[in-house]
């Protein structure tokens, strides 16, 4: 069947097309230009250029997919979680085309898609795989036995997101928002051993209680103590070895508690997602990691690892090929939807 998926839980308004695991559309507009001065994403913001982006969104993607809306199938939706605000845009929307088409729509799990999303890229999806979901909002470990009815979360971060953390970090060091994707650029002429920074929740008691949690707030803290330090000793800031060696703390404890989840659990499949899967050095260790312990690796496109509708609807496209029941048609948005409720 061909589905229509919508994304609207943080800044980007996603619109993507998929029929079984083939990608057909994925139309993204992002209000992340309108964000950068308050160098965080500001929920009002965000749901007003969603109710904006909209439309034009839809009419997109089933122009690049060269489908009209009638041809439709069946609509999902990111019901939860996110910014309620702008969850409601996209479950409005998509709850007036289910109406308008007669078609059946399924409200979907944000990180879920996350994870459902490596089917357009890679095909079917192994399971049991273990997930590591690594973005500006949520940092998480996932098993998952089944992407359309069991998702278990194994552990989270106790404080700051990953990207969260990219996005502080590189404010400190004067990078613009959203920090990731400058600090990648930089660290790859940095000294990646030039500062030990700490690697958060992995020794002694600490790990015993969090074996798959993260914690980054302590790491971003330690980023910023140094460089202040630097400053006052009026020298230079080396911005490149700076971010290569917070960097290298972050992707370092990402993949070594992945690693020991596969292990663990006896899953032989890594898939990574979220925004912070688009990060060349989380990729390169994992990857070296992942050979090493005899676990395969796959890693969405990172295009496909920021938030889109694609995945939304490739989410959509498992849960009706597997025959799974549709959501009501008066299905709330729900800000702190639980990761083991994939459709609501
Ligand atoms: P949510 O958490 O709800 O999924 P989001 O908008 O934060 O929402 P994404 O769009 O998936 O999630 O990811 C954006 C985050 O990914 C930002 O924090 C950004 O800095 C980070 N990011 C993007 N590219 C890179 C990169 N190459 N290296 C590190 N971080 C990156
Ligand atoms: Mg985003
Ligand atoms: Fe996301």
């Amino acid at each position: 069947p061909l589905v229509l998926g919508i994304e609207t839980s943080c800044d980007e308004t996603g619109v993507g097309l998929v029929r079984g695991t083939e990608l057909l559309a994925d139309a993204v507009a992002s209000s992340v230009d309108e964000h950068a001065r308050f160098g965080g994403v500001v929920p009002e913001v965000a749901s007003r250029a969603h109710l904006e982006a909209m439309v034009p969104t839809v009419e997109r993607a089933c122009a690049d997919a060269g489908v009209r809306l009638a041809d439709v199938d069946a609509l999902a939706v990111t019901s939860g979680p996110g910014l309620m605000g702008a969850l409601l845009v996209g479950v409005a929307a998509a709850k007036a085309l289910a109406l308008a088409l007669d078609r059946p729509l399924y409200g979907v799990n944000h990180l879920a898609a996350h994870v459902a999303v490596d089917q357009l890229a890679h095909g079917p999806l192994p399971e049991p795989c273990l997930a590591l979901l690594v973005s500006g909002g949520h940092s998480s470990l996932l098993l998952v036995p089944d992407v359309t009815e069991d998702v278990r979360p194994l552990g989270q971060t106790i404080d700051d997101a990953a990207g969260e953390a990219f996005d502080k970090v590189a404010r400190v060091l004067g990078l613009p928002f959203p920090g990731g994707p400058y600090v990648d650029r930089a660290a790859r002429e940095g000294d990646r051993a030039y500062v030990d920074f700490p690697r958060g929740l992995t020794s002694g008691r600490d790990l015993e209680r969090h074996r798959y949690d993260f914690s980054f707030s302590g790491l971003k803290t330690a980023v910023a103590r140094w460089v202040e330090q630097r400053e006052r000793d009026g020298e230079p800031v080396p911005v490149a070895d700076v971010a290569a060696s917070f960097q290298e703390a972050v992707v370092d404890v990402l993949t070594r508690k992945a690693l020991a989840a596969c292990r663990d659990q006896g899953v032989d499949t890594l898939l990574l997602g979220g925004g912070v899967a688009a990060n060349s050095r989380l990729r390169a260790l994992a990857q070296e990691r992942c050979d090493a312990a005899g676990v395969a690796l796959r890693v969405p496109p990172p295009r496909l690892c920021t938030d889109n509708g694609a995945m939304v609807a490739a989410l959509g496209a498992e849960l009706a090929a597997r025959g799974r029941t549709p959501s009501p048609l008066d299905l709330p948005a729900d800000s702190s939807m639980p990761v083991t409720v994939v459709t609501a």
